[in-house]
């Protein structure tokens, strides 16, 4: 399997080589590979994945004629904003990534749009002779994101009333509210009347 690294990844040509594959180099035969993606790799997006680690994806893929699939797993670090104590904090992500990619000459040059089926969701189109796992990977590790992430599991949050990091101190206010929302809310204001 051919492998492209530069040191300045964003730079090059395509930006996201190293997960470019030639077409020449997959068979009909199911090879199994892993991949160390190093994080520079996600930074060239306009909206970039925080990634806070290498990524490993490791999965099988083959050619059925002109189709190439891929089916395999990626994990990940993602550097995240607990959403009760604002804390920043890595958090392991996990995804299965299922991809198939189809030659865009494939489609009929008659009809405008691109006609794919239900069971087609994940499917990609391909120019020339190379399938790009990136843009796969990249897309299932959003989706697989917390939309509220937690440092941990019982995360105390902040207190509403003085915006003390309650996993840290018992600031000793009364009428603590328990719910975090509002003690972003509160923590966010508290700053505000600093400010002034
Ligand atoms: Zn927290
Ligand atoms: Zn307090």
């Amino acid at each position: 399997m051919v492998m492209r690294q530069g040191s300045n990844i964003c730079m090059t040509q395509d930006k996201y080589s190293l997960l470019v594959l030639r077409l020449e180099d997959i068979t009909e035969d199911v090879m199994e590979h892993s991949w160390n993606v190093p994080e520079e790799l996600f930074e060239c997006d306009d909206n970039p994945l925080p990634v806070g680690g290498t990524t490993n994806l490791h999965g099988k893929i083959y050619k059925l004629g002109v189709n190439v699939h891929f089916r395999g797993e990626v994990k990940t670090l993602l550097r995240l904003k607990c959403s009760r104590c604002l804390k920043q904090h890595k958090s392991l992500v996990e995804s299965p990534v299922e991809v198939s990619f189809l030659p865009i000459d494939s489609i009929n040059p008659g009809t405008e749009e691109l006609q794919l089926g239900a069971d087609d969701l994940d499917a990609q189109l391909y120019k020339e002779d190379e399938v790009d796992l990136f843009p796969a990977v990249r897309d299932q590790l959003w989706l697989a994101a917390p939309i509220k992430p937690l440092c941990s599991k019982g995360c105390r949050g902040l207190c509403p009333e003085c915006g003390a990091n309650l996993n840290d101190e018992n600031c000793g206010c009364k009428n603590v509210v328990t719910d975090p929302r509002f003690a972003v809310l509160n923590k966010l204001i508290n700053k505000d009347k600093k400010q002034e």
